[in-house]
Protein backbone atom coordinates (compact mmCIF):
# COMPACT_ATOMS: atom_id res chain seq x y z
CA UNK A 1 0.00 0.00 0.00
CA UNK A 2 1.31 3.30 -1.08
CA UNK A 3 -0.68 6.48 0.78
CA UNK A 4 0.03 10.16 0.41
CA UNK A 5 -0.45 13.63 1.55
CA UNK A 6 -0.55 16.38 -0.60
CA UNK A 7 -0.98 19.80 0.81
CA UNK A 8 -0.47 23.33 -0.86
CA UNK A 9 2.10 25.85 0.66
CA UNK A 10 -0.63 28.52 1.03
CA UNK A 11 -1.53 28.46 4.65
CA UNK A 12 -0.78 26.56 7.83
CA UNK A 13 -1.96 23.17 8.14
CA UNK A 14 -5.07 23.01 10.07
CA UNK A 15 -7.05 20.31 11.95
CA UNK A 16 -8.71 18.98 8.94
CA UNK A 17 -5.08 18.56 6.76
CA UNK A 18 -3.77 16.81 10.14
CA UNK A 19 -6.95 14.01 10.32
CA UNK A 20 -6.25 13.29 6.24
CA UNK A 21 -2.53 12.98 6.72
CA UNK A 22 -2.79 10.88 10.28
CA UNK A 23 -4.93 8.63 8.24
CA UNK A 24 -3.04 8.27 5.22
CA UNK A 25 -0.24 7.44 7.26
CA UNK A 26 -1.63 5.03 9.92
CA UNK A 27 -3.22 3.29 6.80
CA UNK A 28 0.20 2.67 5.25
CA UNK A 29 1.84 1.89 8.27
CA UNK A 30 -0.84 -0.46 9.33
CA UNK A 31 -0.08 -2.52 6.00
CA UNK A 32 3.59 -1.65 6.31
CA UNK A 33 3.16 0.66 3.17
CA UNK A 34 4.56 3.44 2.29
CA UNK A 35 3.48 6.63 3.09
CA UNK A 36 4.47 9.32 0.57
CA UNK A 37 4.55 13.16 0.99
CA UNK A 38 3.83 15.91 -2.03
CA UNK A 39 3.99 19.63 -2.19
CA UNK A 40 1.15 20.78 -4.25
CA UNK A 41 2.57 23.81 -5.51
CA UNK A 42 0.87 24.38 -8.83
CA UNK A 43 0.06 28.02 -7.69
CA UNK A 44 3.25 29.28 -7.64
CA UNK A 45 1.66 32.91 -7.38
CA UNK A 46 0.86 31.87 -3.51
CA UNK A 47 3.44 29.18 -2.68
CA UNK A 48 5.89 30.23 0.17
CA UNK A 49 8.52 28.68 1.39
CA UNK A 50 8.15 29.35 5.35
CA UNK A 51 4.47 27.38 4.57
CA UNK A 52 6.28 24.65 2.95
CA UNK A 53 9.01 24.57 6.17
CA UNK A 54 5.81 24.80 8.69
CA UNK A 55 4.15 21.59 6.27
CA UNK A 56 7.10 19.50 7.50
CA UNK A 57 7.79 21.51 10.97
CA UNK A 58 3.70 20.67 11.87
CA UNK A 59 4.08 16.71 10.47
CA UNK A 60 7.44 15.41 12.20
CA UNK A 61 5.54 17.30 15.12
CA UNK A 62 2.91 14.82 14.74
CA UNK A 63 5.41 11.89 14.65
CA UNK A 64 4.26 11.18 10.80
CA UNK A 65 7.72 10.29 8.88
CA UNK A 66 7.40 9.96 5.27
CA UNK A 67 9.20 7.79 2.77
CA UNK A 68 11.61 8.94 0.18
CA UNK A 69 12.60 12.78 -0.89
CA UNK A 70 8.82 14.96 -1.41
CA UNK A 71 7.70 15.35 -4.14
CA UNK A 72 7.48 19.27 -5.72
CA UNK A 73 4.96 19.42 -8.33
CA UNK A 74 6.70 22.71 -9.18
CA UNK A 75 9.54 20.35 -10.34
CA UNK A 76 7.44 18.46 -12.83
CA UNK A 77 6.00 20.82 -14.89
CA UNK A 78 7.83 20.10 -17.99
CA UNK A 79 6.28 16.64 -17.98
CA UNK A 80 2.48 17.72 -17.25
CA UNK A 81 3.61 19.86 -20.45
CA UNK A 82 4.59 16.97 -22.11
CA UNK A 83 1.59 14.54 -21.36
CA UNK A 84 -0.29 17.65 -22.59
CA UNK A 85 1.50 17.32 -25.64
CA UNK A 86 0.92 13.83 -26.38
CA UNK A 87 -3.07 13.85 -25.29
CA UNK A 88 -3.52 16.81 -27.90
CA UNK A 89 -2.41 14.89 -30.62
CA UNK A 90 -5.41 12.20 -30.06
CA UNK A 91 -7.58 16.05 -31.34
CA UNK A 92 -9.67 16.80 -28.12
CA UNK A 93 -7.66 19.16 -26.51
CA UNK A 94 -8.45 22.46 -27.16
CA UNK A 95 -7.36 25.97 -26.55
CA UNK A 96 -10.09 28.27 -24.67
CA UNK A 97 -10.25 31.77 -24.60
CA UNK A 98 -13.36 32.41 -22.00
CA UNK A 99 -13.33 34.15 -19.20
CA UNK A 100 -15.81 33.89 -16.12
CA UNK A 101 -18.07 36.25 -17.18
CA UNK A 102 -18.42 34.71 -20.78
CA UNK A 103 -19.25 31.37 -19.60
CA UNK A 104 -21.96 32.59 -17.62
CA UNK A 105 -23.36 34.83 -20.14
CA UNK A 106 -22.94 31.94 -22.41
CA UNK A 107 -24.56 29.40 -19.97
CA UNK A 108 -27.94 28.56 -20.66
CA UNK A 109 -30.40 29.99 -18.30
CA UNK A 110 -30.49 27.71 -15.00
CA UNK A 111 -33.00 25.66 -14.80
CA UNK A 112 -34.11 24.14 -11.79
CA UNK A 113 -32.56 21.16 -10.38
CA UNK A 114 -29.52 21.07 -12.29
CA UNK A 115 -26.23 22.24 -10.98
CA UNK A 116 -24.38 25.12 -13.04
CA UNK A 117 -20.85 24.29 -11.10
CA UNK A 118 -19.19 20.95 -11.09
CA UNK A 119 -16.40 20.17 -9.35
CA UNK A 120 -14.35 21.79 -12.09
CA UNK A 121 -15.78 25.22 -11.48
CA UNK A 122 -18.88 26.73 -13.93
CA UNK A 123 -20.02 23.88 -16.45
CA UNK A 124 -18.52 24.89 -19.27
CA UNK A 125 -20.83 25.50 -22.39
CA UNK A 126 -18.50 24.74 -25.21
CA UNK A 127 -17.81 27.89 -26.83
CA UNK A 128 -14.39 27.14 -27.64
CA UNK A 129 -14.79 23.76 -29.29
CA UNK A 130 -14.06 23.96 -32.95
CA UNK A 131 -10.69 25.65 -31.94
CA UNK A 132 -7.17 23.91 -33.08
CA UNK A 133 -4.44 23.06 -30.69
CA UNK A 134 -2.14 24.79 -32.79
CA UNK A 135 -3.55 27.67 -32.53
CA UNK A 136 -3.27 28.15 -28.45
CA UNK A 137 -2.23 31.87 -27.45
CA UNK A 138 -0.57 32.30 -23.85
CA UNK A 139 -3.43 33.51 -22.78
CA UNK A 140 -5.81 30.45 -23.58
CA UNK A 141 -6.69 27.70 -21.40
CA UNK A 142 -6.66 24.06 -22.58
CA UNK A 143 -9.57 22.16 -22.19
CA UNK A 144 -10.58 18.48 -23.32
CA UNK A 145 -13.48 18.06 -25.69
CA UNK A 146 -15.33 15.54 -24.09
CA UNK A 147 -17.98 15.24 -27.33
CA UNK A 148 -15.10 13.50 -29.15
CA UNK A 149 -13.71 11.53 -26.16
CA UNK A 150 -16.60 10.09 -24.46
CA UNK A 151 -17.56 6.17 -25.03
CA UNK A 152 -20.27 3.73 -24.61
CA UNK A 153 -21.56 2.78 -21.57
CA UNK A 154 -19.69 -0.58 -21.00
CA UNK A 155 -16.23 1.20 -21.70
CA UNK A 156 -16.42 3.98 -18.98
CA UNK A 157 -13.83 3.29 -16.05
CA UNK A 158 -14.96 2.78 -12.50
CA UNK A 159 -12.98 3.35 -9.16
CA UNK A 160 -13.51 1.47 -6.21
CA UNK A 161 -14.44 3.72 -3.10
CA UNK A 162 -13.63 2.68 0.31
CA UNK A 163 -14.37 5.78 2.23
CA UNK A 164 -17.50 5.09 5.12
CA UNK A 165 -19.73 7.76 3.33
CA UNK A 166 -19.88 6.00 -0.76
CA UNK A 167 -18.22 2.61 -0.14
CA UNK A 168 -18.53 0.45 -3.27
CA UNK A 169 -17.37 0.61 -6.84
CA UNK A 170 -18.50 3.41 -9.14
CA UNK A 171 -18.60 3.49 -12.92
CA UNK A 172 -17.91 7.23 -14.50
CA UNK A 173 -21.23 7.92 -16.68
CA UNK A 174 -20.74 10.08 -20.20
CA UNK A 175 -23.88 11.87 -18.38
CA UNK A 176 -22.13 12.64 -15.36
CA UNK A 177 -19.12 14.06 -16.96
CA UNK A 178 -21.14 16.24 -19.67
CA UNK A 179 -23.71 17.66 -17.42
CA UNK A 180 -22.06 17.90 -13.57
CA UNK A 181 -18.35 18.69 -15.04
CA UNK A 182 -18.38 19.87 -18.24
CA UNK A 183 -14.90 19.68 -20.96
CA UNK A 184 -12.53 20.05 -18.11
CA UNK A 185 -9.54 22.41 -18.11
CA UNK A 186 -6.01 20.78 -18.40
CA UNK A 187 -4.47 23.63 -18.28
CA UNK A 188 -4.84 27.68 -17.26
CA UNK A 189 -2.38 30.67 -18.63
CA UNK A 190 0.52 30.86 -16.89
CA UNK A 191 0.18 27.20 -15.14
CA UNK A 192 1.55 23.80 -16.62
CA UNK A 193 -1.26 21.66 -15.71
CA UNK A 194 -5.19 22.39 -13.83
CA UNK A 195 -4.99 20.51 -10.20
CA UNK A 196 -7.25 17.24 -11.56
CA UNK A 197 -4.46 16.84 -14.63
CA UNK A 198 -1.29 17.26 -12.29
CA UNK A 199 -2.59 15.10 -10.05
CA UNK A 200 -3.77 11.81 -11.63
CA UNK A 201 -0.04 11.90 -13.62
CA UNK A 202 1.31 12.73 -9.85
CA UNK A 203 -0.24 9.64 -7.90
CA UNK A 204 0.71 7.55 -10.79
CA UNK A 205 4.27 8.71 -11.25
CA UNK A 206 5.15 7.92 -7.43
CA UNK A 207 2.36 4.58 -7.37
CA UNK A 208 0.16 5.61 -5.28
CA UNK A 209 -2.31 2.98 -4.37
CA UNK A 210 -4.82 4.38 -2.35
CA UNK A 211 -5.80 7.99 -2.56
CA UNK A 212 -6.97 9.18 1.00
CA UNK A 213 -8.53 12.73 1.05
CA UNK A 214 -11.60 14.68 2.50
CA UNK A 215 -15.12 13.76 0.89
CA UNK A 216 -15.03 17.31 -0.85
CA UNK A 217 -13.37 15.78 -3.18
CA UNK A 218 -15.31 12.82 -3.78
CA UNK A 219 -17.17 14.46 -6.60
CA UNK A 220 -13.68 15.30 -8.61
CA UNK A 221 -12.85 11.74 -8.61
CA UNK A 222 -15.49 10.76 -11.31
CA UNK A 223 -13.96 13.47 -13.66
CA UNK A 224 -9.90 12.48 -12.20
CA UNK A 225 -10.49 8.84 -12.99
CA UNK A 226 -12.29 9.52 -16.28
CA UNK A 227 -8.62 11.31 -17.41
CA UNK A 228 -6.93 8.54 -16.01
CA UNK A 229 -8.36 6.34 -17.84
CA UNK A 230 -7.64 8.49 -20.93
CA UNK A 231 -3.82 8.76 -20.93
CA UNK A 232 -4.01 4.88 -20.02
CA UNK A 233 -3.14 5.45 -16.08
CA UNK A 234 -3.75 2.60 -13.69
CA UNK A 235 -6.40 3.48 -11.14
CA UNK A 236 -5.79 3.69 -7.34
CA UNK A 237 -8.14 2.82 -5.02
CA UNK A 238 -10.02 5.98 -3.10
CA UNK A 239 -10.70 6.14 0.15
CA UNK A 240 -12.52 10.08 1.10
CA UNK A 241 -12.69 10.84 4.75
CA UNK A 242 -15.32 13.29 6.83
CA UNK A 243 -14.34 16.99 7.06
CA UNK A 244 -13.42 18.68 10.47
CA UNK A 245 -15.59 21.04 11.07
CA UNK A 246 -15.89 24.08 13.36
CA UNK A 247 -18.44 24.56 16.13
CA UNK A 248 -20.89 25.82 13.33
CA UNK A 249 -20.78 22.54 11.16
CA UNK A 250 -18.94 24.60 8.21
CA UNK A 251 -15.50 22.82 6.97
CA UNK A 252 -12.45 24.22 8.09
CA UNK A 253 -10.68 26.12 5.16
CA UNK A 254 -7.25 27.65 5.10
CA UNK A 255 -7.65 30.82 6.37
CA UNK A 256 -8.58 28.99 9.85
CA UNK A 257 -5.54 30.17 11.80
CA UNK A 258 -7.31 29.98 14.72
CA UNK A 259 -7.24 25.87 13.94
CA UNK A 260 -3.79 25.79 12.79
CA UNK A 261 -1.84 22.96 14.50
CA UNK A 262 1.18 25.31 15.01
CA UNK A 263 -1.08 27.54 17.43
CA UNK A 264 -2.08 24.49 18.81
CA UNK A 265 1.35 22.88 19.37
CA UNK A 266 2.08 26.92 20.93
CA UNK A 267 0.07 26.48 23.27
CA UNK A 268 1.17 22.97 24.77
CA UNK A 269 -0.85 20.71 22.83
CA UNK A 270 0.54 17.57 22.12
CA UNK A 271 0.33 15.24 19.31
CA UNK A 272 -1.65 13.03 20.89
CA UNK A 273 -4.34 15.86 22.17
CA UNK A 274 -4.78 16.70 18.26
CA UNK A 275 -5.76 13.23 17.77
CA UNK A 276 -8.52 13.31 19.79
CA UNK A 277 -9.57 16.39 18.63
CA UNK A 278 -9.85 15.06 15.37
CA UNK A 279 -11.65 11.92 16.90
CA UNK A 280 -9.47 9.30 16.43
N1 LIG B 1 -3.44 19.73 -2.80
C1 LIG B 1 -4.76 19.19 -2.83
C2 LIG B 1 -5.54 19.73 -1.64
O1 LIG B 1 -4.92 20.13 -0.66
C3 LIG B 1 -4.68 17.69 -2.80
C4 LIG B 1 -5.96 17.07 -3.09
C5 LIG B 1 -5.82 15.57 -3.28
O2 LIG B 1 -5.52 14.91 -2.28
O3 LIG B 1 -6.01 15.10 -4.39
O4 LIG B 1 -6.76 19.79 -1.67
Amino acid sequence: MITRFAPSPTGPLHLGHAYSAILAHDMARAQGGQFLLRIDDLDQSRARPEWEALIYEDLRWLGLDWDGPVRRQSEHFDAYTRTLETLAQHGAVYPCHCSRADITAAANAPQEGVPDFGPDGRIYPGTCRGRNYADRADTDALRYDLSKTLGPASRMPTFEETGPSHAGLHRVTAEYLLTRVGDPILARPNFAASYHFAVILDDSCSGVTHVIRGEDLFEATYLQRFLQSELGLPPPIYHHHRLIRDEDGKRLAKRDDARAIAKFRAEGASPQDIRHMVGL
